[in-house]
């Protein structure tokens, strides 16, 4: 009779867990709603702040960087090219081989490493001086067939992701760092003159031709295989995205307007805020204990670095007010970034039918045993509720950009008559090529390579913001084509002498 009534509290004990997680789950989805209202209202928040980026200065939390590339890729490039590509998580070296019209990529050759974290948190001579050996090592092994004449120099496009206010199409100053970098001392430099000096001094005959955003590098090796390719997306690490937009649109530009009449746009749209984005007691949280404090909020409600950041929050709160895993808190559960998004996409993506996956991920990374298959349903209700959300805003990002080039189906043909509600439009969608009325958004990143759900929720929810229209849009993975696109602009630039 006392085991039995045992057993009888341990149920009720189980049962009043279950409960509290439940309240807790169900209090995290209703504030990650996002409605379709409410996904117009940050399509429109998003289109009105690019304007805001272009009129000055900081106008808006939207940098909205030219990056004085002016031209892209057309496939008449020739010659051998390189490109360094400083990611999130890896860094490559590349080398390719362009023949022209007709035989556009002829070789391409790279190699990959992953970035040594302290280097993320050191200093930048040591980061740079990093790139560049790896670089000069790279050159050094290459065959006989690549040696030099006499007075060449090799053309590197730098592929650098993160925010940088550039003052030619080969030089520009780190404004910020974000993702899992904070090297100080590099903020405020020139990081092409940085890596210039290392590659020099390790007696690497090399020029840097180009700096490239790795959104701007996508643009380029998407342009280079499809002209209707007008905006670019990252959803990796980090989350950015830039576009073509007409060079007199730009009001704080102050140079020479370009020949081509348009510029490419960095937006840094990570950096991106709203009153109308669905932000937690966890996005607070998980900014303020982040490295980087008060920036890119959208980023960390979407980018691959912060969605299992999290999801773990989440489970914590249940761990600590529910004891779903028990009575006491597993201590490596507390630690930031202990769940990362591949681990969360597995839970996530779990069918079997009592989640043998969320056991053993749970079990692996935190000890944690003898979940009921409920909590565990629960876990992966956090996960979707996380996922989704984060999914919906990207899509919501690129249909406010669609919008602000005229291209979301809201004007005729997708082009631009002047809007009298908001006077965000231009008069002419940019660059629209007659007889195709598709426009094609070029996107790398694991987070949408990866994880199927994520890129599920999000196509759907552009379809759904975009209605007909969506008939004309099409999202196309360009992998790894900011690597060929920094080579290609390095070509298109490669003689580029800043006055
Ligand atoms: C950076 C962007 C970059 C994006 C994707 C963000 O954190 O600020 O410059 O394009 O990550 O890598
Ligand atoms: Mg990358």
């Amino acid at each position: 009779c006392a085991t039995a009534a045992v057993a009888v509290t341990q149920r009720l004990k189980v049962r009043a867990q279950k409960c509290t997680a439940r309240k807790i789950l169900v209090e995290f989805q209703e504030a990650c709603e996002t409605p379709l209202p409410r996904l117009r209202q940050v399509v429109d928040a998003m289109a009105v702040e690019m304007h805001a980026g272009l009129v000055s200065e900081g106008g808006s939390k939207l940098k909205m960087l030219p990056t004085f590339i002016d031209r892209l890729p057309n496939g008449s490039e020739k010659g051998l090219y390189y490109a360094v590509d400083l990611g999130g998580t890896n860094f490559r070296v590349l080398r390719v081989q362009l023949g022209g019209l007709e035989g556009r990529v002829i070789k391409q050759e790279y190699e990959e490493v992953a970035i040594p974290p302290e280097l993320m948190l050191g200093t930048s001579e040591q980061l740079f001086h990093f790139i560049a050996k790896e670089l000069a090592g790279f050159v050094a092994r290459e065959g006989e067939e690549f040696r030099l004449g006499d007075g060449q120099s090799r053309e590197i496009g730098f592929t650098f992701s993160f925010p940088c206010k550039q003052t030619a199409v080969n030089s520009g100053t780190l404004l910020q760092w974000t993702k899992g970098f904070k090297v100080n001392d590099a903020i405020g430099q020139d990081v092409v003159a940085a890596l210039q000096k290392c590659i020099e001094r390790l007696g690497c005959k090399m020029r840097i031709a180009a700096l490239v955003n790795d959104t701007v590098g996508t643009l380029a090796g998407g342009r280079y295989w499809n002209n209707d390719v007008m905006i670019a997306v990252i959803l990796g690490t980090g989350t950015n995205a830039c576009y073509v937009e007409r060079a007199e649109s730009i009001s704080k530009w102050t140079g020479e307007l370009p020949k081509s009449g348009q510029m490419v746009i960095n937006m840094e749209w990570g950096n991106f805020w709203s009153s109308h984005l669905p932000r937690t007691y966890v996005d607070e949280l998980l900014d303020s204990e982040s490295l980087h404090p008060g920036e890119y909020g959208f980023e960390k409600m979407i980018s691959g670095m912060y969605l299992g950041d999290c999801v773990r929050r989440v489970l914590v709160r249940m761990a600590q007010e529910a004891g779903i895993f028990g009575p006491h808190v597993p201590h490596t559960l507390l630690e930031s970034f202990s769940l990362q998004t591949p681990e969360m996409s597995r839970m996530h993506h779990d069918d079997s039918s009592d989640l043998k996956v969320v056991a053993e991920v749970l079990k692996r990374l935190y000890g944690i045993q003898n979940t009921t298959v409920g909590i565990r349903k629960i876990v992966v209700a956090v996960c979707d509720t996380t996922c989704q959300r984060g999914a919906r805003l990207a899509a919501a990002g690129i249909v406010g950009i669609l919008k602000k080039i005229g291209r979301d189906g809201s004007t005729a043909n997708g082009l631009m008559r002047r809007n009298d509600t908001n006077g965000i439009h231009d008069e002419l969608s940019v660059n629209s090529t007659p007889g195709s009325g598709k426009t094609v958004v070029a996107m790398d990143g694991g987070l949408y390579e990866h994880y199927s759900k994520f890129r599920n929720y999000m196509q759907e929810a552009v379809r759904e913001l975009l209605g007909d229209a969506s008939k004309n849009v099409s999202i196309e993975l360009s992998k790894d084509g900011s690597g060929i696109g920094a080579a290609l602009l390095a070509a298109s630039y490669a003689e580029y002498v800043p006055s």
